[in-house]
């Protein structure tokens, strides 16, 4: 992950805030950790750069932090969607260059879309999604027979594969396969580059003559 120069605002520091923090901390990133509760700012004073207490749905607090220099802020405050919108209303504004909210469900995902957020994330949705694919770890996860021998495959990255660069896969070990592309959460990366680390939920959409898939797949 190239983090290392990255600014990033963690607004809101729940569990998936705190998680956030600490996991872009570690990566090298330069993280403001900001709540209201105190006590929760104290806990993430240690695992980040500067860790304040501050109402961010408020405007003049906001232009205070001078955000404009972060490369990212994320809202992570789920519960309370009135102060979730406004804070996004309020970065946006700010002049961070990209404000990412989490949203509690696809009503409130819908109105950060139309305020401007530039991503919105559902953890405990896409986590779902992510854990039933593991739970099955069904590794194929469809197989379209193109014709004259070829097929296309969507492989699930097993567990046993995270943290390892693409060209470490199997499917990406093949004479004449082709890794089209990666697919992440709701992302699709076309032609990734071989060196990207395999994280949790990732999918590789692979094509090539289905008697070396045949091969490659038994690998997995
Ligand atoms: P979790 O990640 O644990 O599921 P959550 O999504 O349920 O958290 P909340 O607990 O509702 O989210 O909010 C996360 C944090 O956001 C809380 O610690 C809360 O104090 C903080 N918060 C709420 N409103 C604001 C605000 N206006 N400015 C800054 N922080 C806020
Ligand atoms: P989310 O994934 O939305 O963050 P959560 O982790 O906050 O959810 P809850 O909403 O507290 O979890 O609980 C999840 C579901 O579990 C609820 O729909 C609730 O009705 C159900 N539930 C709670 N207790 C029981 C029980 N004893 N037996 C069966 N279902 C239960
Ligand atoms: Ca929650």
């Amino acid at each position: 992950m190239a983090a290392e120069s990255k600014q990033v605002a963690v607004i809101g520091l729940g569990r998936f805030g705190m998680a956030l923090c600490h996991e872009l901390n570690q990566h090298g990133a330069e993280v403001l950790a900001i709540d209201i509760n105190e006590d929760l700012v104290r806990k993430a004073a240690d695992h980040v750069t500067q860790a304040i207490v501050a109402d961010c749905s408020v405007e003049d607090t906001v232009s205070e932090l001078k955000l404009d220099d972060y490369d990212i802020a994320m809202v992570a405050i789920g519960d309370n969607v009135n102060a979730s919108i406004l804070t996004t209303l309020i970065l946006k504004e700010s002049g961070v260059k990209q404000v990412w909210v989490k949203a509690k469900d696809r009503y409130h995902a819908k109105i950060l879309h139309k305020i401007g957020a530039d991503r919105v994330v559902m953890p405990e949705t896409e986590m779902g999604q992510r854990i039933a694919r593991i739970m099955l770890d069904t590794r194929i996860f469809h197989y379209l027979e193109l014709g004259s021998g070829l097929a296309i495959a969507e492989v699930v990255v097993l567990t046993t594969m995270m943290g390892n660069p693409l060209s470490a896969h199997p499917c990406c070990q093949g004479q004449h396969t082709h890794l089209l592309a990666l697919k992440r959460g709701p992302e699709l990366r076309p032609h990734p580059d071989k060196d990207t680390r395999m994280e949790i939920g990732d999918i590789l959409i692979i094509a090539g003559p289905e008697s070396e898939l045949s091969v490659l797949l038994k690998r997995i």
